[in-house]
């Protein structure tokens, strides 16, 4: 089969070309495990933290991508959950262990046992894959197979990061950074809170004007003051300044949840900025959020398919991923990158 391999790891700076365009065997499913055609698969900034070495995959060759698309061609020996030709989608979570106590409290995406698609286990940047049927879910109707990748990883974390927040309606939000997550999280904000006003703040002028678009009441650079303080702020950037900024902005009992699974260092020293009175002070707190759970992927397809929200969606081919991933990386962005796979 096709499928844009990761061989080693690299700058993007200097290496415009990271992924190779390879034939590869054909996956076969074992046990509970099924076998997925793949049809589209979301490109995610997560694969440049891989690629770059900031999350790197525990082996190479690999092949990435975590938000798929696709119909079940074959299914395992004790396999019975879908039949052939099933639509499903496959998350970020591939596995967890099932006998940790995070497991059983349904907190499987802190599991020590987590392994990640497209990273610890092949991904969807190819023609087939495989997963167990407990970590793949039906895709509604509502969705093409392209607006529903970026459902199941920018969406189901948006969904995690909103959670984690806390918002109660008529509450203010803050997003700063606004890409394919951000966006997911104001339409979904819009549905579930009706009287919450949103509030981005982004580097580009083009990523403010989408926001305005899409319903934010305020769009500002990173830095610049909101005209009220906000009661709790998403972070999807993978920068410091825009933790340090946010604090500033928080109301008393604030919360500021960062949505990244790493964040880069260029510009760490922005942390020495920190002033507790004016940052920390008055119990504003900062939370992570990792990974995504089974629960965050099922309830938010199932809202988003309520709603429906549709996300914006901009279609490469497989061969293209390279481009859509330096794309990302250069913050070429309006809505969601999604590889269409034939
Ligand atoms: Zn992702
Ligand atoms: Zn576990």
């Amino acid at each position: 089969m096709k499928a844009m391999v990761l061989n080693r790891l690299c700058n993007l700076k200097e290496e415009r070309q990271p992924l190779a365009l390879q034939d590869v065997p054909e996956p076969r499913p074992e046990n509970d495990e099924i076998v997925v055609k793949v049809n589209a698969c979301g490109v995610c900034h997560t694969e440049l933290d891989e690629i770059e070495g900031r999350t790197p995959p525990p082996r190479l060759p690999v092949i990435l991508g975590h938000q798929v698309v696709g119909r079940v061609v074959d299914i395992g020996s004790q396999s019975n959950r879908y039949t052939p030709n099933t639509r499903v989608g496959i998350a970020w979570i591939h596995s967890a262990c099932g006998r940790c106590t995070y497991c059983h409290a349904g907190l499987e995406n802190l599991c020590r046992g987590f392994r990640a698609t497209g990273r610890d286990a092949p991904g969807g940047y190819a023609q087939y894959m495989t997963v167990s049927q407990n970590f793949a879910y039906e895709i509604p109707a509502v969705f093409s197979d392209a607006q529903a990748a970026p459902l199941l990883c920018a969406g189901a974390i948006g969904y995690r990061s909103l959670r984690l927040i806390g918002l109660q309606n008529g509450q203010r939000l803050g997003l700063t950074g606004f890409g394919a997550s951000a966006h997911l999280v104001l339409k979904m904000v819009k549905h579930r809170f009706p009287d919450c006003e949103t509030y981005v703040f982004a580097r580009s002028a083009r990523e403010r004007e989408f926001a305005r678009e899409l319903g934010a009441v305020w769009a500002g650079d990173t830095g610049d003051q909101p005209p009220q303080k906000l009661h709790g702020i998403i972070d999807t950037t993978p920068a410091w300044k825009p933790v340090v900024e946010g604090l500033k902005t928080l109301t008393p009992g604030g919360r500021l949840v960062i949505n990244a699974i790493r964040k880069e260092e260029y510009d760490k020293e922005d942390l020495l900025k920190l002033d507790y009175p004016q940052h920390l002070w008055m119990e504003k707190e900062i939370k992570s959020v990792a990974n995504v759970a089974r629960r965050d992927v099922t309830e938010f397809l199932e809202l988003a398919a309520r709603i429906p929200f549709i996300p914006e969606v901009e279609q490469f081919s497989l061969e293209d991923a390279n481009i859509a991933l330096l794309e990302l990386k250069e913050r070429k962005i309006r809505g969601a990158k999604v590889l269409m796979i034939d």
